[in-house]
Formats: structure tokens, sequence, C-alpha cells
């Protein structure tokens, strides 16, 4: 079968993908391993995405956004950072960002699932489930996908949206740093009894970092980050008894809570590939960067890389050139890497920093956060960075 474009992976990113190029005239398809079923109602995973402004801007473009019912979005009005066991934070406000506020809050099953229908509404994708790849490979001429059953897959360019462990990156031959913070982020909702007022917190405690984002109603999404074996014992507890350990986890400052979802577990390891492009090949979505959670910006970059590498095959398209040609992936790969890089490196010292808990690291913690807290622009660079407002 003979393609333009091929993309592995139909999670966010490359659905997202896919849907940027529907109306370019282009044949796409998508490889996908897991059944249609569970692209077309996909299950509650505990992810509560975070998206800029500017996410919310592609989301519309892609006609997402008017998919997804009002109810299930709730605002981000404003941020605290909170260290240790004090009551100090770092306020970053929406009105530092100039919006009415700092982003928006969407279930990942909602996104996931808007992001199918849009696709298979879109009759110049092919999605193909169940496909086990075999093997993958790209030259002068194409990209040539081989999979189990025997068929092959040809088209001019190859991208991998197949998650932070791309097997597809792998089999390119691209290196990728991996960080493994040997500790699990177990994510859940909850009722609880003080108001959020739509304020998401980020608390940077000590043997364990938690946080909270606001959900419409007096709810929100809550995220606790420790070794495995502690939050193993977490998800192992009772509902009840899970929901008095949060209170006392969350020192009462919600009031009463109760578990109001499934517990979800998710292993910290962050990846940054060496390139995000080889001959006929480019990365996308966590496939590219997989970023640590606490900045909430995965899939705001995945979002983010899919609409810049599609602008740059429409451009070369519609101006009858190779889509796939090495000067369109270089400035691809310098645009995403320029994008992504120091906020990646910036995240990744903010949680080496906030989960030391030596004596000179509790010191700097609280005096970085006071600093910050003082400092206009910083908190106004902070605002600009969580929003994407341009
Ligand atoms: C707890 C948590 C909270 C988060 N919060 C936020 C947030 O607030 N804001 C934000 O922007 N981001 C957030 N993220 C990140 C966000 O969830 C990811 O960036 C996003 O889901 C990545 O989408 P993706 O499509 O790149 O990859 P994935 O969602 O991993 O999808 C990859 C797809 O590829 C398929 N696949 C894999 N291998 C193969 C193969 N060999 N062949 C065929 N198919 C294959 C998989 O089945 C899957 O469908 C969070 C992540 C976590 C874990």
């Amino acid at each position: 079968m003979n393609f333009d474009i091929a993309i592995v992976g139909a999670g966010p990113s490359g659905l997202c993908f896919a849907q940027a190029l529907a109306e370019s005239g282009l044949r796409i398809v998508i490889l996908e391993r897991q059944p249609e079923a569970a692209l077309a109602n996909p299950g509650f995973d505990g992810r509560e995405i975070a998206l800029t402004h500017h996410s919310a801007r592609l989301m519309r473009e892609l006609g997402l956004w008017e998919r997804i019912v009002p109810d299930a979005i709730s605002p981000l009005r404003d941020a605290r950072v909170l260290n240790g066991l004090s009551l100090y934070a770092m306020n970053i406000d929406h009105s530092d960002s100039k919006q009415g506020e700092l982003g928006y809050l969407i279930s990942n099953c909602l996104i996931r699932k808007a992001a199918y229908d849009a696709v298979k509404s879109s009759p110049a994708i092919t999605l193909m489930t169940e496909a086990r790849i075999d093997a993958v490979r790209t030259d002068d001429e194409g990209a040539h996908i081989t999979l189990a059953n025997g068929e092959t897959i040809s088209a001019q360019l190859l991208v991998a949206a197949d998650s932070r462990f791309s097997e597809t990156r792998r089999a390119m031959g691209i290196s990728a740093t991996m960080h493994d913070f040997g500790k699990v982020m177990m994510v859940c909702v909850m009722e609880h009894e003080v108001p959020h007022r739509h304020v998401a917190w980020e608390w940077f405690d000590y043997g364990q970092t938690l946080a909270l984002l606001p959900m419409n109603g007096m709810r929100s999404s809550v995220v606790v980050t420790m070794p495995a074996r502690q939050i193993g014992d977490l998800m192992e507890m009772d509902e009840d008894d899970f929901s008095r350990a949060m209170e006392k986890r969350f020192q009462h400052r919600l009031g009463a809570m109760q578990l109001a979802s499934t517990r979800h577990g998710y292993p910290l390891v962050t990846v940054y590939p060496d390139r995000f492009t080889a001959k006929r090949f480019a990365l996308i979505g966590d496939a590219a960067v997989g970023m640590h959670p606490v900045t909430a910006h995965g899939f705001n970059f995945g979002l983010r890389g899919a609409d810049v590498l599609a602008s740059e095959i429409m451009a070369a398209h519609a101006r009858g050139g190779d889509i796939a040609a090495a000067g369109l992936l270089a400035r691809y790969e310098r645009r995403h890497r320029f994008a992504t890089r120091p906020l990646f490196l910036a995240t990744h010292a903010i949680a080496k920093l906030y989960s030391d808990d030596s004596p000179p690291a509790r010191l700097l913690r609280a005096a970085s956060l006071r600093i910050g807290n003082r400092i206009a622009p910083f908190k106004r660079a902070v605002a600009q960075m969580l929003t994407e407002a341009n």
C-alpha cells in the first residue's frame, strides 16, 4: 500500500498531527497497535491535561475543542507553588499573563476521543488498528514498513508518535537520553470540602510531591509522587482508608476528601532524543519530548510539534516540493528543539531540586521560592510559559 505520510501511533499527538494534514490533499495512514474500540472509547486514565492558550487555539483549529462538552473544560485561573511544611506560597496569577485564566484542564480520555472522532470524519486519513510492525527503514525513495502479517506500506515520510519509549525511534537508530526519577506518579479524582477556586497547587513537600488540578465543581485531580513501594501501598488501600490518608497528606487544607475515580500510576521517566529527524523520518509527541509532568507540558509540546511539522509539510506540498526534504526536516528539528529544550532542562532541574530533602537543598528550595515570588518579571515569564498566550 502506498501513502504520502505514515504515522506510527494513534495517541493524541499522532491523531492531531494527522488531523492537521486532513485538508492538505496528502494521503495519510496511521498504524496503531491497540484495537479500534480502545481508541473509539478510551477509558479514564487518571490524566487531567492542563492546556495552554496556544494549545486551546490549535485544538479549535483542528476541530477538537467543540467536540468536548463545555462542562468538561475547567478553567485554571491561578497557580500556587508550596514548599515543605511552610504555608508560604509562590502565587502565579492569571493577571501576570494578561489572560482571564492561565489555561484549561481537560481529561486525557476526552481529548483522545475528540481526536479519534475528528480523524474518523476525515476521508484522507486511513486508520489501521491492531497493526504489528515488524520492520521500518527509510532511503532516498521513501519509507518502507513491513507488518507482521506480511503487508508492506510505503510512504514519502515516516512519522513516529509511538510514546516516549518509541520502538520506531530505536529501529531508526536514534539514541535518547532517559532519566528514571525512581518515582511513580499516582493520579485520581477526589471530591473535597474546601473550594479550590480554580487554583492549581504544586506542593513540593518533604518525602512527597502533591499537586491539585481544579476541575469544575468541588472536585480536583489529585497527583501524588513518591517511590514506587509507597505509591503501591496507597493504591492498594480501600477507598475510605485512602481518602483519610489523602486528607492527612494534604494536612486537611482541603477539609474532608473522598476518592471519586479509579487510581492510576505512572513511573517517572523523562526522555529527550539526540535528534528528532533522520532521512525521511521525524519524531513527534512524547516520542520527541518525554517531559516530566510537573510543568504540565507534554501534550502541549505534542500539539506544538505536530503543528510546526504539519505547517512545514503543507508549505512544501503547496509549492510542489518534497514533503520529506532534508531542509524541511532540519527546520522542524531546529524549531521544535528551540521551543522545548529550555523548559525540558528547567523542569528537570526543578524536579531534582524539589525532590531533594537534604538540609542545603531545603534552604535553596525555600529561598528560590521567596526570591521568585518577589521578582515580577520572573513571575510574568513563568505565567507566559504556563499559558503560551502568544
Ligand atoms: C500523570 C500525567 C499527567 C500529565 N499531565 C499533563 C498536562 O497537564 N499537560 C500536558 O500537556 N501533558 C501532560 N501529560 C503528558 C501527556 O499525557 C502526554 O504528553 C501525551 O499523552 C503524549 O501523547 P502521545 O500521542 O505522544 O503518546 P502516547 O499517549 O503515549 O500514545 C502513543 C500511541 O502509540 C501507540 N504505539 C506505541 N508503540 C507502538 C507501535 N510499535 N506500533 C503501533 N502503535 C504503537 C500506543 O498504543 C499509543 O496509542 C501528563 C502525563 C502524565 C503521565
